[in-house]
């Protein structure tokens, strides 16, 4: 069957709009719209048939239907004019009706565009994109117009709208197309009825470091142990097991100013609650969610941040960053090696001599080699045990008091430095309180460089 027949029996069944007739062939002709191919369709019929009409005297009746069809059930006006103009009666356009596939989507596009022009005007992008989600209903209804007419060559609803809404909205406000990183994604749920918008934002990444100060917060909040966040007795209805951690101390002023729903701290690692995180700081990327503002002051957040939480904690070197090196900083943070301050109580008073000698045998024992650490005790109910094999970089010591050292140590990530320190009965070998032969405890330790 020629494409001209299959208009026509299209139209002799139902209507469609222009847009949908010309989808209908989308695969046909290139460099021009759905529309475009439509008009010229339902043009080219016309003249066709005019052409007859006026050049033989046989079928005239043939041409008239065939002109009637296109007037009176394709609503074209340029051929309900040929019939008038040739003296031929029929019935005037009638404007209510509604295309079979499309429900008049189509014909409103505007509508859409506009609307979605509105709901994202209070929220900086670059760029966009435009998806939709068709009700099952039509989409079916499509499928069986398709296959009763064998229509092979045709554009989905879904295809035409995102392009076609997307052109509009980027004429309007002066803003590209983007398909892989849109800052905001504007998704159309289309009913014949009626529609809504949902919009996804792209979160903002924010990479900087940050030290910390007190010995009683954790990086990240914590939920309530005994009720999981859901607020007790315990907690004093919190629903938190400690008041406040390095992540809510920064969070607010970030979220504040980008205008976000909310935030996801990403760490390189994390130092226990009681250890110091000092020197340059440890890495992190926040992020933030559904952000209205991206374009952010981050030496302004910067200064608010350290200015608000003076003594508590601190932030530097702040700039943009990105899903993936989120993953690189989790990644890394495992192999990064790291410098700590442990200061060390001994059980038992040894000497400044005997410290020396003993110094000198922690380096000849330590320094470039492996340990073997299986899980601590005191992580082994989260953590899966398993030994694992570390190496220490080096050694630096300092005798305070009988009982007082200090210990600058140099090691592979992923070390547990108390426990190279106590030995956690024979978990971690060789320890410090083995070469001591003495019992020791690790009383404070800092971070004091993460490489
Ligand atoms: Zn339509
Ligand atoms: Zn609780």
């Amino acid at each position: 069957m020629f494409i001209f027949e299959k208009v026509l029996e299209i139209y002799h069944k139902y209507y469609i709009c222009v847009h949908c007739l010309g989808r209908m062939f989308s695969l046909l002709g290139t460099n021009t719209t759905n529309y475009e191919r439509g008009y010229s369709l339902l043009l080219a019929l016309t003249m066709e048939n005019h052409h007859h009409l006026l050049s033989s005297s046989e079928n005239q009746e043939v041409y008239i239907t065939n002109l009637r069809l296109l007037a009176e059930k394709a609503n074209f006006i340029p051929a309900y004019e040929v019939l008038k103009k040739e003296g031929v009666e029929v019935s005037p356009i009638k404007s209510a009706k509604k295309c079979y596939l499309c429900s008049d989507i189509f014909s409103h596009l505007e509508i859409y565009a506009q609307d979605a022009i509105t709901q994202t005007e209070d929220i900086e992008f670059d760029n966009f994109l435009v998806g939709s989600s068709v009700n099952s209903q039509l989409i079916n209804l499509e499928d069986e117009f398709k296959a009763e007419f064998n229509l092979l060559e045709s554009e989905s609803i879904k295809t035409h709208f995102n392009r076609e809404v997307g052109k509009i909205i980027s004429d309007n406000i002066n803003k590209p197309p983007e398909f892989l990183f849109p800052d905001i994604t504007i998704i159309f749920n289309l009913n014949p009825q009626s529609h809504s918008i949902d919009l996804l934002i792209r979160a903002v990444f924010i990479y900087g470091r940050y030290n910390k100060y007190l010995r009683t917060i954790p990086q990240t909040h914590w939920f309530c142990s005994n009720c999981k966040g859901k607020g007790c007795k315990l907690c004093g209805h919190t629903g938190k097991q400690y008041k406040t951690s390095v992540e809510e101390l920064m969070s607010p002023i970030f979220i504040s100013k980008s205008l976000a729903t909310d935030s996801k701290f990403h760490g390189g690692g994390r130092e226990d609650i009681d250890v110091r995180m000092l020197g340059e700081g440890r890495p992190f990327i926040l992020e933030l969610r559904n952000p209205k503002i991206r374009t952010l002051n981050l030496q302004g957040i910067q200064k608010q941040v350290n200015k608000q939480n003076k003594r508590k904690i601190k932030i530097s070197n702040l700039r943009y960053s990105s899903k993936v090196e989120v993953k690189n900083l989790k990644k890394n943070a495992e192999q990064t090696r790291k410098t700590y301050l442990a200061k060390v109580i001994s059980k038992h008073k040894i000497s400044k001599e005997n410290f020396k000698s003993k110094l000198a045998q922690l380096k000849e024992i330590f320094i470039d080699q492996k340990i073997k650490q299986r899980t601590p005790l005191r992580v082994s109910h989260r953590r899966s045990d398993k030994v694992r094999e570390k190496t220490i970089y080096n050694i630096e010591g300092k005798y305070r008091k009988s009982k007082l050292f200090e210990f600058i140590i140099e090691t592979q990530g992923g070390v547990y430095v108390k426990e190279l320190i106590t030995g956690d009965e024979g978990r971690t070998k060789p320890s410090f309180a083995e070469i001591f032969n003495n019992s020791l405890l690790c009383k404070e330790l800092d971070v004091l460089k993460i490489y």
